[in-house]
């Protein structure tokens, strides 16, 4: 969507780029979580999630994410936990939703090193 060469129009988000967005936000949230974090910022973290759960802005997702936390709540004890238990959990809704299951030994490189061939540098 573009207008009178002045740029792409920026409009509110759909769910796909309101997801994509969110993803990212909370992808590179874990992968810059301490690795050894203190009790305090454990259960922040936790906090944040399940609070995240109450708030996001689509009431489906929302309400989905809410039913998975009950069950299956943050490993927020080191940054490798966090990263790996977040992956699983965007795989679980990449299974709803029919889009392929990600590689999570992938997690760093896609969201905190870069790719080892060089290609993000
Ligand atoms: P996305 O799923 O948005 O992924 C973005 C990028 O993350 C990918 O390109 C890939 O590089 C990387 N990635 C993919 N999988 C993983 C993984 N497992 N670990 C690490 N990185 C990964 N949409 C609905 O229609 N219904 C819902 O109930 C719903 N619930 C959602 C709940 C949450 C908490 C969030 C954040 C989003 C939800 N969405 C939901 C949106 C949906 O998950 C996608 O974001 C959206 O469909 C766009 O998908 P995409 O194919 O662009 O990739």
């Amino acid at each position: 969507r573009f207008s009178r060469g002045i740029g792409p129009v920026e409009c509110p988000l759909d769910r796909e780029e309101l997801g994509r967005s969110s993803w990212s936000f909370l992808h590179t949230m874990a992968a810059y979580y301490p690795d050894t974090p203190t009790t305090e910022q454990q259960g922040e973290m936790t906090q944040f999630i399940n609070l995240f759960s109450k708030v996001f802005p689509c009431d489906e997702c929302a309400e989905d994410l809410r039913s998975r936390l009950k069950t299956n709540q943050p490993d927020a004890s080191s940054r490798h936990n966090l990263s790996q238990w977040l992956c699983r959990l965007h795989n679980d809704i990449n299974i709803r939703l029919g889009k392929p299951e990600y590689d999570c030994s992938k997690v760093d490189e896609r969201w905190r090193d870069g790719w080892k061939d060089g290609s993000c540098d």
